[in-house]
Formats: structure tokens, sequence, C-alpha cells
């Protein structure tokens, strides 16, 4: 696919891990390299056997002075293609998948608000999923409501293709939001309270054991059949988990069953720009493929909406109202994903716009769930 860098230019993956990899998952610099291997994840800093052979490199031919083209990755065993049902509760809570932890690693930079962490899980290939899935992870240690039971399973949507940031079918990644508590009275921090699981997987190392359970949920699968189609998806900090594996597959990976033409249009909100999630990731695709993705960024403490207040996903769903209405008019799917507190503020600003156009939002949106173009998970 053409990459216009203006110059001949290239991806240069490094294996030391540096600022522009800690937001990124992967690395984007301006230094000529055909050598080198290109989209590659920072999780893979630990996998950097799994890239040694050739056959990951990616090739950079010349398309004219100006421009490169740099292909997409080949991904591995393309059977994961093949199955004809979604994987679904492999590994259940009785009976768990004893997975080990690759890389663990903060994905915002140090203005951000609360830490945000990118972790790959090897799963041998044992827990296979599809994009848009969740895995769910019990954490070590006794359940304080259930003495002498394990805690609970907590759920973790799947922020990897398929074919893992590895592209061998081995890993799976999250995006895990460390949950933190804070004494209303003091202000304080109280470790005693923080969250059990969130913290177990943010504090892991390489090489540690986790208890896998999963896959689950269909509601956030890509659906494939038109490879045409358009997707708007709406993420609130960590909820850009699935949407990462969504662009990884339309345009990342040489997928030969799946070859994305249509529009992907994220729309992502977190606090501040160094909260921003996998910003280099997406902001490649953007140059990678200007026809068919759209990047819009929400940054609530930086930047102000068109009443002079904070701007949030909903403010920009707003301001692209029209286009985005007539998308969902011609059969595009949309996606929210992330804290529930988002949803109220986005279905009172669909509906206002709704109506501005003389529409009923109830009508149109029992309209997008019949038609399955209405994909929510959010917690
Ligand atoms: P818990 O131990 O379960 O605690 C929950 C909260 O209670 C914490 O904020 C904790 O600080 C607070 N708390 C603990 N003790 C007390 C007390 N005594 N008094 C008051 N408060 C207390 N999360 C992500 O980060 N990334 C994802 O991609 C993601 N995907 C999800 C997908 C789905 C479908 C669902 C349902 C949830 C998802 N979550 C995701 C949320 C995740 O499952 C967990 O809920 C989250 O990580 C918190 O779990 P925990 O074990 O860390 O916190």
């Amino acid at each position: 696919m053409a990459h216009a860098l203006g110059a001949l230019a290239s991806v240069s993956p490094s294996v030391t891990a540096d600022a522009s990899l800690r937001k990124t998952g992967f690395k984007i610099n301006n230094n000529l390299s055909y050598d080198n291997r290109l989209w590659i994840p920072l999780s893979s800093v630990n996998l950097k056997s799994r890239f040694s052979s050739t056959k990951y490199r990616c090739k950079v031919v010349s398309m004219s002075v100006q421009q490169t083209v740099r292909s997409k990755i080949p991904v591995q065993p393309l059977e994961l293609e093949n199955a004809k049902e979604t994987p679904l509760n492999l590994y259940k809570p009785k009976e768990p998948y004893t997975a080990t932890i690759v890389s663990v690693e903060r994905l915002v930079g140090p203005n951000a608000p609360g830490e945000t962490c990118h972790i790959v899980i090897d799963h041998g290939g044992n827990v296979r999923y599809w994009e848009g899935q969740s895995y769910g992870v019990i954490p070590p240690g006794e359940n304080p409501k259930k003495p002498g039971s394990p805690h609970n399973v907590r759920l973790y949507s799947i922020a990897s293709t398929r074919y893992g940031d590895s592209f061998d079918g081995k890993t799976a990644s999250l995006c895990v939001r460390r949950a933190v508590y804070y004494d209303a009275e003091t202000g304080k921090e109280d470790p005693s309270k923080k969250g059990v699981c969130s913290n177990f997987l943010c504090d892991s190392k390489p090489g540690d054991k986790i208890l896998l359970t999963g896959p689950s949920g269909k509601i956030m699968l890509l659906p494939e059949e038109d490879p045409n189609a358009t997707h708007i998806m709406i993420a609130t900090g960590t909820g850009v988990a699935p949407f990462r594996g969504y662009l990884r597959r339309m345009f990342m990976e040489a997928v030969p069953t799946y070859k994305f033409g249509g529009l992907a249009w994220l729309f992502l909100g977190v606090a501040n720009s160094d909260s921003l999630l996998y910003d280099d990731e997406f902001t490649g695709y953007l140059k990678d493929y200007p026809d068919n993705f759209r990047y819009d960024k929400a940054l609530s403490r930086e930047q102000k909406n068109k009443s002079g207040g904070k701007m949030y996903v909903q403010d920009k769903i707003e301001e692209y109202s029209d286009e985005i209405f007539k998308l969902l008019d011609g059969g595009a799917h949309i996606y929210f994903c992330g804290l529930k507190g988002m949803m109220p503020g986005i279905q009172d600003t669909l509906k206002r716009v709704a109506e501005q156009r003389g529409e009923s939002w109830d009508t149109k949106l029992s309209q997008l769930k019949k038609n399955k173009q209405w994909h929510v998970e959010v917690y």
C-alpha cells in the first residue's frame, strides 16, 4: 500500500523501548532502512526471536521518487480464517487456561491521569479468539467475599487481532487501566482498595502465569460480509481496545480473505494528549490509507467544545453529525466501547441531532438495532 512519506523513508522499529514506543505499540521514524521490519509492535520487544526470520521483513518498494509502498505483514496460521463458528468460552472459570505474560508496557505519558498498560499474553494458540471479543482473567488470590474460592473473573476486551501482536496466532494483547481508589474525604489514594485484577495485570512481569477464560462476546465482532462497509468506532479510554484489533486487521495485516476497502472512522476520547492510546499506530493508518481511515480525538482536558466546555466524544459526534447520520442511513456500523458513563451523553447528542433533522431518534435507534448496525460494549 502506498505510504506517502514525501521522501524515501520507512518505519523503522527498534527493539529499544523509547518514548515514542510507549504511546503506540510500535515506532515510526523517518530513518531510511530497508532492512528493518515494519509495523513491529512494542510487544515484540520480548518476542524478538519470533521476528528474526526474514519472512517477517516487509518489503519497501519504490513507487516513484516521492513515494514508497510498504506491504502489509503476513500472518499465520491462515487456518484461523476458516472457523465457521465464533470461538466462545473455550476455557471456563472452573478450568481456566494458564497463559504466560510476554510483556507489560505503560502506554501513556507522564501527564496522563492514571496508568494504562499494554499487556501481551502468550496463549500458545490455545485460546483463539476473533477481533472484538474479550478474555476473562482470574487474578491470583482468594475472593474476599467467598473465602477459599478464587476471585471472580474480570473481563478485558482483546486489543489485538486473532494473530496477536506477534502475527503468529499465539498471543493476545489487553489494554488495561489500573483501577485506583481515592478516598472521597481526604482525596488521598487508598492502596487497600485498589482494583485487584487491573493492578495484578499492570504489575505483572514477563514469564508470570495468568489464568484466562473465554473468549466471550459476540456483539463487537467485526462484520466482514461486506469488506467495503463503513465502521464508525466511538471509544473512551481503554474502550479503544477492540478497535485497535479491527484496525490492525484492516490496515496492518495481510489477510488474503479480508481485504478492507471501506471506511473506518475512529473517535477516541481521553483526558489529554499524554493519555492517547496507540496514537502513532492510528496516525500511521491515516498516512497510509487516507481514503479509508478517519481519526478524530476528543481531549477533554485540553480542548474546548463549541460552548466552551470540555471536549468529549459526543461533541466530536455532533461536529460530524450530518456525515455520521448519512453514513448510518447508508448502512454503516456504529460501535461504542468504554466506560458506561459515556453512553448517556452520546445518546442525548444523537437524539438532539436527530430531532434537529426532523427524525425520531427512537425509531432510528430501533432500526439500527434491527439491522445489526448498533454495537455497544460498555463497562
Ligand atoms: P476490583 O477489585 O473489581 O474493584 C473495582 C473498583 O472498586 C476499583 O475501582 C476499586 O478501586 C474499587 N474498590 C475496591 N475496594 C473498594 C472498597 N472497599 N470501597 C470502594 N471501592 C472499592 N477494563 C480495562 O481496563 N480494559 C478493558 O479493555 C476492559 N474491558 C472490559 C470489557 C468488558 C465486557 C467488561 C464487562 C469490563 C471490561 N473492563 C476493562 C473492566 C474490567 O473488567 C474490570 O472491571 C476493571 O479492570 C476493574 O477490575 P479490578 O479487579 O482491578 O477492580
